[in-house]
């Protein structure tokens, strides 16, 4: 069985093709620029790689290279696109209306466009590469795998907000959560790793990438997570603001003469941990930085590890107790020093890594902590794409 796994951005649009028997990926690549001028496709098929120029005025053009570049006779994956059994697509949003992966049909469709409003910045580009697979192969079973749906399993006097009961009635204002898919991912694996019972577990696990989100997950199941409404809340990150008092943004109106949109704009793209160092999003340039001398760099580190910690200590009282810690994505599997900046001083958790463990390289699952630690502390590589396949496959069986 092959699955073609799609993550259409507003502007990009990432794929891989799995081959399900082994699940070896059988091509990768990304459209980027996608209505911009300047586009192209990128490809990588084994050892070979290719770029395609072209400009792509929208997702369907894009969508319709991407199945020419799979298909193609010298640097293609596959002869014929009939040879996809499916196609796994990633959705950011479900709204309160699916708590797990669904097959696609009409009446999905229709509350997927009913859920725009809830992350409009993402669904049109989500919708978009669905409705041009749609259109090119119109009979391929399709997966819808939400970001969310991990975290429909939140009680609700963790969801809520403190806001009128109404206005959570009426506009359906409640806390989310997102990368649920990597955190489901991750804590599975963890959970196989030590040889936990899914049943009795509590684990934390932490995802840091870009963007960049906690979850405390107890017997299998997300019981709180550090984003909200949108992925602008929780900790700090690249160049996302996090949680910060919502008065500031009144505030921000009246002395930077900002509209609301472009305050939200600024949290989003000129915060985080850029807005603090004034040097970069990257956390290699940060530490970079800071070695240099840069107080900035350091404190932004600092305060995304502080970040970090709190959300650790709350995580840990709302399951009474930590099994295991899980550091995933671009950071938690290879920023060592963030790492130990999370773990430092966090003895009364039973968290005590081994600082020659968290400095070694390896792209594996892979214990941190010493052996005496009594939480266990792991790297899990994420696969978000390797995980979007295996939902869309368990759906079609
Ligand atoms: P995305 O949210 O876009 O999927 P990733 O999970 O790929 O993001 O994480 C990207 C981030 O990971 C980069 O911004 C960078 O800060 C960080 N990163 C990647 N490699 C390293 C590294 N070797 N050391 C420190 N940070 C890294």
């Amino acid at each position: 069985m092959k699955i073609l796994v799609i993550n259409a951005g507003s502007s990009s649009l990432k794929y891989q093709l799995i081959d399900m028997t082994t699940e070896n990926v059988i091509a990768k690549g990304a459209v980027e620029r996608i209505g911009i001028v300047g586009s192209f496709l990128k490809q990588k098929v084994g050892d070979k790689e290719k770029v395609i120029n072209k400009d792509l005025a929208n997702h369907k053009e894009a969508i319709t290279l991407v199945f020419c570049a799979l298909v193609d006779k010298e640097f293609g994956a596959i002869q014929d696109m009939k040879e996809v059994d499916a196609v796994g697509h990633r959705v950011v949003h479900s709204g309160e209306d699916f708590n797990k992966t669904v097959l696609l049909n009409a009446e999905v469709m229709k509350i997927c466009k009913k859920n725009i409003e809830l992350a409009p910045l993402h669904m049109p580009a989500n919708i978009a590469g669905i409705e041009a697979c749609l259109e090119v192969m119109p009979n391929t079973p399709m997966g819808l795998v939400f970001d969310t749906a991990f975290h429909a399993s939140l009680p609700k006097h963790a969801y809520m907000y403190g806001i009128k009961y109404e206005d959570y009635e009426n506009y359906k204002i409640r806390k989310y959560g997102f990368h649920g898919t990597s955190h489901k991912y991750v804590s599975q694996n963890a959970i196989a790793y030590l040889k936990l019972e899914g049943k009795n577990s509590k684990i934390i696990t932490c995802h840091l990438g870009n963007g960049s989100s906690i979850s405390a997950v107890k017997n299998g199941v997300c019981m709180d997570t550090s984003m909200g409404f949108t992925p602008l809340a929780g900790v700090l990150m690249g160049t996302r603001s996090g949680d910060i008092d919502p008065a500031i943004i009144e505030f921000l109106t009246i002395k930077k003469n900002f509209t609301m949109q472009q305050a939200i704009n600024y949290l989003n793209k000129e915060c985080g941990v850029y807005g603090i160092s004034g040097v970069s999003s990257d956390f290699r340039d940060l530490f970079t930085a800071m070695k240099e001398g840069n107080k900035r760099a350091k404190l932004a580190l600092e305060m995304f590890a502080y970040q970090i910690k709190k959300y650790i200590g709350a995580y840990v009282a709302a399951m009474n107790g930590i099994d295991c810690l899980v550091f995933t994505a671009g950071i938690g599997e290879n920023d060592d020093y963030i790492r130990s900046l999370v773990c430092k001083d966090m003895e009364c958790f039973g968290i005590d890594i081994d600082l020659e463990e968290n400095k070694m390289r390896k792209n594996s699952i892979r214990e941190l902590n010493k052996p005496n630690s009594k939480t266990k502390v792991l790297i899990v590589p994420t696969n978000e794409e390797l995980a979007i396949a295996r939902e869309t496959k368990a759906l079609l069986q």
